[in-house]
C-alpha cells in the first residue's frame, strides 16, 4: 500500500513494524457539542483506511481517545474551555455533558457506517499515565515546573517543526499579535502538560498531582493512551489537518522525549469540508449534523457517498445541491443492485482481476471515488453473472461500508407464523365475498412491516 505520509510529505510505501499486524492511533472527538458533518469527514476516511488495510490483510489494532478534559482550543491557557461552557449551557455537570455528545457522536457515526475502534478511551479515566509521563520528562529534562503549570520545553526536541513544516519565525509573529504571551514559558512556543494554575478556576475535573492539584494539557492525552495500549513504536496516527500543529506536532515531541526514540512512521491527515464560506465550523452559519440531514429526509450514507467520492487529500465543498446529486446517484445505484438476481451462479473468471484492481484503488492512497468506478464497472459487466456481480459488490462493501446490498431482513418464526395464519384468513375472507375484512387484514399485516404481494400463484410477503 502506498499512502501520503505527512512526516515526509511524500507518497510512501507502507511497512508496518510488525508484519501483518497495524498499530493505528486515532484523535477523538471533544465531546462538548454534536460533531458536525465536517469533523465526521475525518472519522469517514479513517474508517476505510482501517477497513482497506483490513481489505489488504493486515489485522489492525486501533485506539481512539475521547477528549473530556484538557480541552482549551490552544497550547496556551486562552481561549474558552468549551466544556466549561456547555456545561453552563446545559445546566449539567462536565461529565454528563462528556456521556452525552460521547453517546452521540458513536450513533452518528454508526448511521454513516463508521465502525467504533476496537479500543475507546477516555482522556480523564488515564491520568496516572500521564503524571508519571510528565514525571519522566520533568526528570530527563524535557519538561519544567514554573508558576505552578508544567511545560514541555521544545528547544529539547530536533526537529520540533518537522511535521508541520512551520518557520517558527513565522509563528513567532503570530503568537505576538493574538494572545498575551505566557511569561512563565522559557520559549514562547512551549506548551503546557499539566495545569495547577490557569484562568479556568471553576473547572470540575481535577486530580491531585505532585506539582499540585490541577488537569492536564490537552495534547499528553493522546500520547498517554496510545503508548498505554500501542506500545512505543506506532505505525499509523490519523486526524485532520488542522490537528497538525499545534496538536500533532506536541504529542511527537512529548512521545519521543518519554520514549526516547522516534515513535510514529506514519502521519496520515484529511482534509476540511468546506461550507460556501470556507472551513465549516460549529461557531457560525447553519450547525450541520447528521441530525439535521436526517430531519431534511437525507439518508446519512448519502453523505458516506458523497465524501468517499472525493478523494480524502482534498478540501470538498459541501452545499444542500452537492447532497442532493450524490444522493440521486446513491439511490439509483443501490436500485440497479437491488435488481439483480439473487439466484446463486457464482463465476470465479474475472474475480481475482475485480479484487485487485479494488486493491490497487485502496494501495493508491486510498483513492475512493476509484474504488466506487469499481462497483459500477462490476455492475456493467456482462461477463459476470448477477450473482458475481452482487458476490463482489459485497466484497468492495467491506471497506465502501454504503449499504449496497439491502439486507434480507431476519424474521422470527413467531412472525411468520403469524403472517401465515392472516394470509389464510385473508384468504377465507376473500372466498367468502368479504373483501373489506381481506383489505383490513392486508392493512393491518402493513402497519406492521409486512407487506402482501398477491400473484396468480398465491399470496408472498416482504418485509418493509
Ligand atoms: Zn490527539
Amino acid at each position: 500500500m502506498n499512502i501520503y505520509n505527512t512526516l515526509t510529505k511524500k507518497i510512501e510505501k507502507f511497512t508496518p513494524n510488525e508484519e501483518g499486524l497495524v498499530r493505528m492511533y486515532t484523535c477523538g472527538p471533544t465531546v462538548y457539542h454534536y460533531a458536525h458533518i465536517g469533523n465526521l469527514r475525518t472519522y469517514i476516511f479513517e474508517d476505510i483506511l482501517e477497513k482497506g488495510l483490513e481489505y489488504l490483510g493486515y489485522n489492525v489494532l486501533r485506539v481512539m481517545n475521547i477528549t473530556d478534559v484538557g480541552h482549551l482550543t490552544s497550547d496556551a491557557d486562552d481561549g474558552d474551555d468549551k466544556m466549561l461552557l456547555a456545561s453552563a449551557r446545559e445546566k449539567k455537570t462536565v461529565y454528563e455533558i462528556a456521556e452525552h455528545y460521547t453517546n452521540e457522536f458513536f450513533k452518528d457515526a454508526a448511521k454513516l457506517n463508521v465502525r467504533k475502534p476496537s479500543i475507546v478511551e477516555k482522556a480523564s479515566d488515564h491520568i496516572d499515565t500521564y503524571i508519571n509521563m510528565i514525571q519522566k520528562m520533568i526528570d530527563d529534562g524535557y519538561a519544567y515546573l514554573s508558576n505552578g503549570n508544567v511545560y514541555f520545553d521544545i528547544t529539547r526536541v530536533n526537529d520540533y517543526y518537522l511535521l508541520s513544516g512551520k518557520n517558527p519565525d513565522d509563528l513567532m509573529i503570530g503568537v505576538r499579535e493574538t494572545v498575551e504571551e505566557d511569561t512563565h514559558k522559557r520559549n514562547p512556543g512551549d506548551f503546557v502538560l499539566w495545569f495547577t494554575t490557569s484562568k479556568f478556576e471553576n473547572q470540575d475535573m481535577k486530580w491531585d498531582s505532585p506539582w499540585g492539584i490541577g488537569y492536564p494539557g490537552w495534547h499528553i492525552e493522546c500520547s498517554g493512551i496510545s503508548g498505554k495500549y500501542l506500545g512505543e513504536y506506532l505505525d499509523i496516527h490519523c486526524g485532520g489537518i488542522d490537528n497538525i500543529f499545534p496538536h500533532h506536532t506536541n504529542e511527537i515531541a512529548q512521545s519521543e522525549a518519554y520514549f526516547g526514540h522516534k515513535w510514529c512512521n506514519y502521519w496520515v491527515h484529511g482534509e476540511h469540508l468546506n461550507d460556501q464560506s470556507g472551513k465549516m465550523s460549529k461557531s457560525k452559519g447553519e450547525f450541520l449534523t447528521v441530525s439535521l440531514l436526517e430531519e431534511k429526509g437525507y439518508n446519512p450514507l448519502s453523505y458516506r457517498y458523497f465524501c468517499l467520492n472525493s478523494h480524502y487529500r482534498n478540501q470538498l465543498t459541501f452545499s444542500w445541491e452537492a447532497l442532493d446529486s450524490a444522493e440521486n446517484a446513491y439511490n439509483k445505484l443501490r436500485n440497479k443492485i437491488k435488481l439483480l438476481d439473487r439466484t446463486p451462479n457464482l463465476s470465479d473468471k474475472k474475480l481475482d482481476y475485480y479484487q485487485d484492481k479494488f486493491k490497487d484503488a485502496i494501495g493508491n492512497d486510498l483513492n475512493t471515488s476509484s474504488m466506487i468506478t469499481l462497483v459500477y464497472d462490476v455492475l456493467k459487466d456482462d461477463e459476470l453473472s448477477d450473482f458475481t456481480k452482487l458476490y463482489l459488490i459485497d466484497d468492495f462493501d467491506k471497506v465502501l461500508s454504503l449499504g449496497l446490498i439491502a439486507e434480507e431482513k431476519e424474521i422470527s418464526s413467531e412472525l411468520e407464523e403469524m403472517i401465515m395464519v392472516k394470509i389464510e384468513e385473508r384468504n377465507l375472507a376473500k372466498k367468502n365475498k368479504d373483501f373489506a375484512l381481506a383489505d383490513n387484514i392486508r392493512d393491518e399485516l402493513f402497519q406492521k412491516g409486512v407487506k402482501l404481494i398477491d400473484s396468480r400463484d398465491g399470496t408472498t410477503y416482504e418485509l418493509i
